[in-house]
């Protein structure tokens, strides 16, 4: 077989990266949504051409936009969801409970948001405090009683909390890992941060759930690096830091909740979990490049069958509109070429999004109530990891005869 051109080098080993996970072509910023007035001007689009690690089997995307490009004015607060902040007081109240936490920890979250986690531990008078580089976020925060760094983290922001603080016995990174350009740099931050005895959790997309289920839309450029279990030990492993137990949970369309700890500390062995889900992994092939590069059919049937739905439903006069404006959506309907010749709109519960437009597409985007206004037969879901919730606050729909289309994997209508 020729060889592939390098297209750069992995961001946890170091290798030559030349083989193709998925290539979606180009695509804006899927969180820089347009303005009215910014609807003529030209927009930016990047590569969004994800590789595998022939070595250590990182999935991962080229930096081909600078992270500080992409957070410093980030549109996403992760209070408008209540599933998710159901989901945020659930683990505050078990993780209390299980490390025994009170007055005298210290509870540190990076990408602590808006804190809609952080203030379950405010609520109990545990000590917090959030890292966050989104500076029009962090007030939204403070105003919670989350006191919020504005900082990337890394080794060096990990040192100046040290300086002036202490450190955590509790530190949380919930789907923050994907987003983070120098992934060796982080975690050797965490490893710095973490008391001796202190427990480290992570929540992130599961790169298993992605490829089984073919949730290619969760693919965008803010998501540098696709983990399976295997390399999550793997990255963690390099920096000192083992982990002890592992949890499956159903956000974000499969999700890995994983408990790590200073290798040094063996207070904590590991739970039975931890070995059966690496020895499920390695029987799925997570530790063979065939697995990874046969994903890409899989992504352009997707991309089929939701056109042939929509071409369907179109020629039969049938109208569709969009709930949700996140990042997965925008993914999708750039790769898939959906404009308002088949989505007239989409409606989004965010008033930061209201009135504007999605990127790339420019699908206008109006409040929820434009949905009772216009009666659309169809209702496509675009953040299909909240369906449950979508379907039932949308219920109503039913009374005109409207139906929900759910995208992925294969555009099923409910
Ligand atoms: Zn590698």
């Amino acid at each position: 077989m020729p060889s592939e051109p390098e297209l750069g080098k992995c961001r946890l080993c170091g290798a030559s990266l030349r083989r193709t996970f998925v290539d979606l072509g180009m695509s804006p910023l899927c969180e820089s949504y347009v303005a009215p007035e910014q609807l003529n001007q030209m927009e930016p689009f990047y590569p969004l051409h994800v590789l595998v690690c022939e070595k250590c089997f990182l999935v991962q995307l080229g930096e081909y936009v600078t992270a500080g490009r992409i957070y410093s004015e980030y549109a996403y607060f992760s209070s408008y969801s209540d599933s998710w902040l159901r989901h945020a007081r659930e683990y505050a109240d078990m993780i209390t409970r299980r490390l025994r936490l009170g007055p005298q920890s210290l509870v540190i979250e990076l990408a602590s948001n808006d804190g809609y986690l952080l203030q379950n531990f405010v609520q109990k008078a545990i000590p917090v405090l959030g890292i966050d580089p989104a500076a029009n976020i962090a007030p939204h925060a403070i105003k919670k009683g989350v006191p919020t760094l504005v900082r990337f983290f890394g080794v060096e922001t990990a040192r100046e909390v040290l300086a002036r603080g202490k450190p955590a016995d509790l530190l949380i990174g919930n789907n923050v890992l994907a987003h983070v350009p120098a992934l060796n740099d982080f975690v050797a931050g965490m490893k710095l941060l973490l008391k001796p005895g202190g427990v480290i959790t992570m929540e992130f997309p599961h790169l298993w759930r992605l490829m089984e289920a073919t949730q290619f839309d969760t693919i965008y450029h803010e998501h540098f690096s696709y983990f399976s279990f295997l390399t999550a030990e793997e990255t963690f492993a390099r920096h000192g830091l083992t982990m002890f137990d592992v949890e499956e949970l159903a956000t974000h369309g499969g999700s890995l909740r994983i408990y790590a700890r200073h290798s040094e500390d063996e207070g904590q062995p590991a739970t039975p979990r931890v070995a059966a889900m690496r020895r499920r992994e390695q029987e799925l092939g997570f530790n063979r490049l065939e697995t990874y590069t046969s994903f890409e059919g899989q992504v352009k049937e997707t991309k089929r069958k939701l056109l042939e739905f929509l071409i369907a439903a179109r020629r039969a006069g049938k109208s569709v509109a969009g709930y949700g404006a996140p990042g997965k959506g925008n993914t999708l309907l750039n790769y898939c070429g959906i404009r308002t010749d088949f989505l007239d709109y989409t409606v989004d519960r965010n008033p930061y999004k209201q009135g504007k437009f999605l990127p790339g597409t420019h699908i206008p985007i109006y409040a929820p109530e434009k949905i009772a206004q216009t009666k659309p037969d169809y209702v496509l879901i675009l953040p299909w990891n909240l369906q449950d919730e979508i379907v039932q606050q949308l219920a109503y729909i039913r009374e005109w005869g409207g139906r929900f289309v759910v995208p992925i994997p294969e555009a099923a209508v409910l």
